[in-house]
Order: C-alpha cells, then structure tokens, then sequence
C-alpha cells in the first residue's frame, strides 16, 4: 500500500475551520503508528499546471492568488494555490502508481471535489480529482469512473466531467445538504444517488451497492476515488449513519473491482477519520 503526503499540506488554517491541519496530523501519526497494514511513504510529484488546465480556467487560476476570501466557508489563505497545485500534483502521483498496479491512497488536504472550472467553493480550490480523471484519458485511459462517496455531491466534478469523453462521475451524498445540488442524473456520464439524511447505515450501503454495480457496468480500466469519510455517524457536519466497518466494507467491494485504483482524501471531519480512513485502507488492500 502506497500513501501519497507533503506534512507541508498543514501550513494553512482559519480558526475553527472543520477542514483542519489536525485531520492531516491525527491521520499520519494513527498510520504510522499501526503495524496491521505495511505502507510505503511517497511525496508528490512536481505540479503539473498543463493538467491542472484541462480542468480549470486562466481566470480561476488567477484568482487563487487574490487575497480575498471566496465564499463564508472557503477562506483565501497566502499560498493558498501552491497547496492546492501540491495536493493535485499527489493526485497525479496516485494515478501513476495506480497504473503500476499499486493500491494507493493521497493524504492531503486541500479537498477538491466542490472546485468547478471557474470557482473555489467548500473548501475546495482545485479539482484533483477531475484533473487526475481528464490526465488519464489524455494519456491513454478508455473509461475512467470517478466515484465519489463523499457525503456532499461532487457538484465541482461533476461540473468538469460533464459529458467528458471516456469519463463517468457517481456521487453518492445526503440530499438536502450542501452544496444543494446532486438529486437527478446530468448529461450522458454524471450519476447522482441522493440520500435522506439519517438513513439507516444498512439502507445507505444499498445505494452505494447500486452505485457500485452502475460503475461496474461501465466497465472501467481506471477508477480514481474521492473517498470522504463524512458520511460517518459521528461526522459533526452532516447527518448520516455509516460505521467504520461500513468503509472497510466499501474499500473490499471497490477492491473486487480488480481495475487499477486510486482513492483521493476528500472531506470527513470527526476524530475518528484516522480510523475511518485506515478501515477503507484495509478493505482496498484486502486486509
Ligand atoms: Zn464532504
């Protein structure tokens, strides 16, 4: 098992913020100090502003670099687009190892999967996911399948993926939630399971198990992950009910898969999310 991080991804912060430098800390010090799971350490690679291109525009990628805040929830940080360009250039990382047969994990923060082409949004300043996504198909990939089981759509990958050729977004989230979009199924390629919040965990794995089978039937030879834990009970920002077996569960029928994967840290805010993150981790690496 492959983990992708740069300790340098905790050098920003607004006080009380839920996306926090502890979620990055609390996760590096539980995997480093477990012996269950063998993982090899690796730094990403240098950015890769052509690929971060594909997905966003000249105008965004300007603005990242304004002082001034861009919405209540996403702060404007110094230096805020070079943390951004390090946790995609390890999302970049992730898709190579994948492709060498490696399972493989990036701890970094910031998150992406809110970023659309043109705004920064929930934490979120540019779209790794969707990035890693459109540089496989540029290099090569036939059908990549972005799944996200964040709790919150993935409006900003699904926004750069939207009838992408070669791409297929699944998003599973609670709805009513933000960012308030995500109930119905958009252009050819974009899949949206909307969930009540406080479904039952055994009615929630049903629809990630039907999202699971729609993503099979895509059949695949690359899946890249947005893997957020906040669909966890004890998550302080939204209301679901998974369990921490429930990821381990998920990361072994991802596994079952058997395409070459890789799974990018979105959101999950609890203090359980070191757990949380090693039960996938486990499941994904059949362990
Ligand atoms: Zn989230």
């Amino acid at each position: 098992m492959k983990i992708i991080t740069d300790e340098n991804c905790v050098g920003y912060s607004s006080p009380g913020h839920p996306e926090r430098p502890a979620r990055i800390r609390m996760a590096l010090e539980k995997l480093r100090s477990q012996k269950e799971l063998p993982i090899e350490w690796v730094r990403p690679a240098p950015p890769n502003d052509q690929a971060i291109r594909r997905a966003h525009t000249a105008e965004h990628l300007a603005r990242l670099r304004i002082p001034h805040d861009f919405d209540a929830d996403t702060a404007y940080h110094q230096h805020i687009a070079d943390f951004a360009r390090q946790s995609v250039a390890a999302a970049l990382e992730a898709l190579k190892c994948a492709r060498a047969g490696e399972t493989v994990f990036s701890l970094m923060r910031p998150p992406g999967h809110h970023a659309t082409q043109d705004r920064a949004m929930g934490f979120c300043y540019l779209n790794s996911v969707a990035i890693a996504a459109l540089e496989a198909t540029a290099t090569g990939a036939k059908r990549v399948g972005v799944f996200d089981f964040d709790v919150h759509h993935g409006n900003g990958t699904e926004a750069i993926l939207l009838d992408q050729p070669g791409t297929a977004f699944f998003s599973i989230h609670q709805y009513p939630c933000y960012p308030g979009t995500g109930t119905a199924n958009v252009g050819k390629n974009c899949f949206n399971y909307p969930v009540a919040p406080h479904t039952p965990r055994e009615a929630y794995r049903k629809v990630l198990a039907r999202a699971l089978d729609d993503l099979k039937k895509m059949k695949p030879d690359l899946v890249a992950l947005s893997a957020g834990f906040d669909a966890y009970v004890r998550d302080p920002i939204a209301q679901e009910t998974l369990e921490t077996e429930d990821f381990h569960w998920l990361g072994q029928e991802l596994r079952k898969l058997g395409v070459p994967m890789f799974s990018l840290l979105e959101g999950g805010y609890s203090d359980d999310l070191p757990e949380l993150i090693l039960a996938f981790l486990k499941g994904v690496s059949g362990s």
